[in-house]
C-alpha cells in the first residue's frame, strides 16, 4: 500500500469494523455526531486528558498524542472499551500511515481513562494483509448508492445515528 491507498480517515477505520451503515452515513456527510451527548462527552476526555501532550493531525489522522521510545509511540483515548477492536484497528492504520510517510513507529497505546486500562498495540505482517482488506472493503461501501441495511447492533443504542435508523 502506499499514502494514495491510505486516504481514508481513522474514524472511518473505526466505523468500518463497529458498523457498514454508520460508516457509509459518516461518509457521505450526514453527520448525528454533534447532536451526540456520548460524542462530546469522548471529546471532552480528549481535550482533558493528557493535555500537555504533543498530538498530531493532518487530513486523513489525527492522533490524540505521541511520545518516542525508539521510534514514535501513537497513543489514543477512548471513552469505553465497548469497541475495543475498531479501536485497535484505528491505532493500527495510524502506525502504517506514518510508518508510510517514513516515520518510525515502534507502537502504539490505546487509553481507557474511566476504566483505568491501558492497551498496547503492535503492527504485524498479518496485518497489513489484515487492513488492506479493510481500506478495500471500505472503498467499497462508498462506491454504494444507498447506505447498506439496518443491521441490529449491541450498540446502536448509544450510536449517534440511532434515531435516524430507527425513527
Ligand atoms: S444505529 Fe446501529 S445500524 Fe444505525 S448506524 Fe448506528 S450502529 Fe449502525
Amino acid at each position: 500500500m502506499n499514502l494514495k491507498e491510505l486516504k481514508f480517515k481513522g474514524i472511518q477505520v473505526v466505523y468500518y469494523v463497529v458498523c457498514k451503515r454508520k460508516l457509509w452515513l459518516f461518509s457521505k456527510g450526514i453527520s448525528m455526531e454533534h447532536f451526540s451527548e456520548r460524542v462530546s462527552l469522548g471529546k471532552f476526555l480528549d481535550e482533558t486528558s493528557f493535555k500537555d501532550e504533543e498530538d498530531y493531525s493532518d487530513e486523513n489522522v489525527s492522533i490524540d498524542f505521541y511520545t518516542t521510545e525508539e521510534g514514535l509511540v501513537v497513543h489514543e483515548i477512548k471513552l469505553s472499551r465497548a469497541l475495543e477492536e475498531a479501536h485497535i484497528w484505528q491505532v493500527k492504520y495510524y502506525m502504517y500511515y506514518l510508518s508510510n510517510m517514513s516515520v518510525k513507529v515502534s507502537y502504539g497505546i490505546l487509553h481507557y481513562p474511566k476504566q483505568r486500562k491501558v492497551l498496547r498495540v503492535y503492527f504485524s505482517e498479518e496485518d497489513q494483509e489484515e487492513l488492506k482488506k479493510i481500506l478495500e472493503g471500505i472503498e467499497k461501501i462508498l462506491s454504494m448508492p444507498k447506505p447498506p441495511p439496518l443491521e441490529v447492533k449491541p450498540y446502536c443504542k448509544k450510536c449517534a445515528y440511532e434515531e435516524f435508523c430507527y425513527g
